[in-house]
């Protein structure tokens, strides 16, 4: 409704028409070209902004490997994962499933990723000496191998039957595993690629973390614990710190494929 009161309300010239010296094929040209310098200057495997969960394994009374060390799985994954986390945090969304030393359900933490729609999710566990080396990868996958056999091979049931009598949750990552085997392969390529680690192996394996994931989701297990003892601050740091700048390297690398 026009306002009666108002009854001839003109604007200024100066309103209306372009300031003189106003040139938009220059601006789109010179936004162009910055769009262009950035391209330039990108780091290599840089990626669009993306949602990462991070699970930092066991928690509360579950401290997973190393418990008679002062420095357990559970203490060494959630400051892993914080690490990670640091190091993506400019450039994407990270949340972890736990931030402090609470126990919590395996199918809570896929739950996390779940409900925040993440594009990716990596379970961090640690490996326990004499089994391992500390510059060795093991990356996981969900795959239980006991749904392929064709009926009738398997000493553990009928697969049609076990599926059957599975729960919906943990049918959820079945639709992913194509992606979270990429995933798996390309974070294998990258750690390789790096100077951390001399060994890294990828497998699948049946995983009750990740079954319920509804996203590609990957478990990482990193070098070792040394099960008596706390190694020493500085080593553990330093140790840390390469763990996590690989790893974080390697999900920027992983990101554009997943992305697509
Ligand atoms: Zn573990």
């Amino acid at each position: 409704m026009i306002d009666p009161s108002v009854k001839d309300f003109t604007l200024p010239m100066a309103a209306i028409e372009p300031l003189p010296n106003f040139r938009p094929r220059v601006l789109v040209t010179l936004i162009g070209f910055l769009c262009l310098i950035g391209l330039l200057f990108m780091p290599a495997g840089h990626s669009q902004a993306a949602v990462i969960v991070l699970d930092p394994g066991h928690g509360g009374n579950d401290s997973g490997t190393g418990r008679s060390s002062e420095f357990p799985e559970k203490q060494f994954t959630l400051a892993l994962a914080q690490k990670i986390a640091s190091q993506l945090a400019a450039r994407h969304q990270v949340e972890l499933t736990r931030t402090a030393d609470i126990q919590m359900a395996p199918a809570d933490r896929a739950a996390v990723a779940n409900h925040l729609r993440a594009d990716l999710m990596i379970s961090l566990h640690t490996a326990v000496a004499p089994f391992c080396t500390d510059r060795s990868v093991a990356v996981y996958y969900h795959y239980d191998e006991r749904l392929s056999l064709p009926s009738g091979n398997s000493i553990q049931g009928n697969p049609a039957e076990l599926d059957a009598n599975r729960p919906v949750w943990a049918k959820l990552q079945d639709r992913h595993q194509h992606r979270s085997q990429y995933l798996a392969a390309t974070l294998k390529q990258a750690l390789e690629n790096s100077a951390t680690f001399d060994s890294v192996t990828v497998s699948g394996v049946p995983l009750v973390t990740l079954m319920g994931a509804d996203l590609p989701a990957v478990l990482v297990e990193v070098g070792c614990i040394h099960p008596v003892g706390a190694s020493n601050p500085q080593t553990l740091k330093q140790q840390l710190n390469g763990y996590a700048d690989s790893i974080a390297n390697a999900i920027e690398m992983a990101l554009p494929g997943l992305l697509q």
